[in-house]
């Protein structure tokens, strides 16, 4: 768009990426499926090698349909260019591999989605990358675990799957104060309802597979920068290691995106109705969702957040038994892992999403056993409801 400043965020995922559409005048951006493109001369294809002509060249280094869903992502983050990755995980290892290297040290929250962790633990860890998981909903923790070696502070809020939620800005400024790059997991909230780069993050990265694909139908990862040194740093790696998306992925997703406004609305509407009646519910020994006062980090949410969200964590009665029956006695909730569908998805993370993480760092990160994660989606309320308090009375 020509125009981006006061547009609003629902016009920009539907829009943004526009630039893309051809004279023709297709509503729709096409499906450029092709791996490579042609040269008008050797000069020209020469010149794009070169970076001396704009053009394209083969779909791992650039492709309109892909490019248009980088743009549009990048647009509703703020940021400056965009990299679309072939899952989120792709997105979050194009980052690492970028940003660290053999002697260099990280600082991550210690609840995130679990291979962002144990990838570090144990396949960078390899390479000589160390690393500490803090509870970085605590800032001091963060100073603290900084050393001379840090190259990088990798926050997830609200993390997975506890829904904690970390202060960006404090984040930020302490990552500046020590010429750190601040890489925020933005998944959990999507672009819609949280923009990390307005509280001074340096890049972001995204699960698509969640909020902004939204129909469980598609993997897919972004990587938005928010300026040219960014973007400068990350380009060889993403192009090299070929964890790059293909164009009807792309595609898919930007068609996802173009409700993401209604969809989050939805579901987070759904999801704060649904906080309000688990946490009165006989059943239910604890909710944490960032909507209701009694979360931990609730002021920090409504200071950073248009929303709160439709992820919520719960502990019911008899712990893990007690989840297993409501997991296995849900009929409109389907027992799947991931999230940000229009479907209501509910799955156990410690043996589930969190399985890799050890027994120990899951304890001291707050993934215990009788945590049982809910990803609200766009369904009828009063059914959302119904299915969950019948699987939760069958509890004795
Ligand atoms: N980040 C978060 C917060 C996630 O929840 C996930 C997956 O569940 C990922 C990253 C990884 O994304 P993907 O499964 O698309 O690789």
């Amino acid at each position: 768009m020509k125009s981006t400043k006061k547009i609003g965020k629902s016009t920009k995922a539907i829009h943004a990426g526009n630039s893309h559409l051809s004279e023709i005048g297709e509503v729709s951006m096409p499906i450029f499926q092709s791996s490579t493109f042609a040269f008008p001369s050797a000069d020209e294809g020469a010149a794009r090698f070169a970076g001396t002509k704009q053009g394209y060249i083969y779909t791992r280094l650039g492709n309109p349909t892909i490019n248009a869903l980088e743009e549009n992502v990048t647009e509703l983050e703020g940021g400056y260019k965009g990299f679309a990755t072939a899952t989120g995980m792709a997105a979050i290892t194009t980052v690492y591999t970028a940003l660290l290297h053999q002697g260099a040290h990280v600082v991550s929250s210690e609840t995130v989605y679990g291979p962002s962790r144990v990838v570090l633990e144990t396949i960078y860890a390899k390479y000589g990358v160390e690393s500490s998981f803090v509870d970085t909903s605590n800032l001091d923790n963060i100073k603290k675990a900084i050393r001379p070696n840090t190259k990088m502070i990798f926050i997830e809020t609200p993390a997975n799957p506890t829904i904690t939620i970390t202060d960006l800005k404090g984040a930020a400024d302490i990552a500046h104060q020590h010429k750190l790059p601040l890489v925020v997991d933005n998944t959990f909230a999507s672009p819609y309802l949280q923009r990390p780069f307005e509280f001074g993050a340096d890049i972001i990265v995204h699960s698509l597979t969640k909020f902004l694909n939204g129909h469980s139908d598609v993997v897919g990862g972004m990587i938005v920068v928010k300026d040219e040194n960014y973007y400068k740093m990350i380009r060889p790696t993403f192009t090299s290691f070929g964890g790059t998306m293909d164009p009807h992925q792309a595609w898919l997703v930007l068609r996802g995106i173009r409700t993401l406004g209604l969809r989050v609305e939805r579901s987070q509407e759904n999801a704060m109705k649904l906080a309000q009646f688990l946490i009165t519910h006989p059943k239910v020994l604890w909710v944490t969702y960032p909507g209701l006062p009694e979360h931990p980090q609730y002021e920090i949410a409504k200071k950073q957040m248009d929303g709160f969200g439709a992820m919520i964590a719960i502990g019911v009665k008899n712990g893990l038994e007690g989840g297993k029956i409501v997991m296995n006695n849900v009929e409109i909730f389907t027992l799947a892992v991931s999230l940000g569908g229009v479907e209501s998805l509910i799955e156990h993370p410690a043996s589930m999403t969190h399985a890799s993480v050890s027994k120990k760092e899951k304890i001291k990160a707050g993934i215990s056993d009788e945590l049982v994660r809910i990803a609200v989606g766009c369904e009828d309320y009063e059914d959302l409801r119904n299915d969950l308090d019948q699987a939760l009375n069958k509890i004795l």
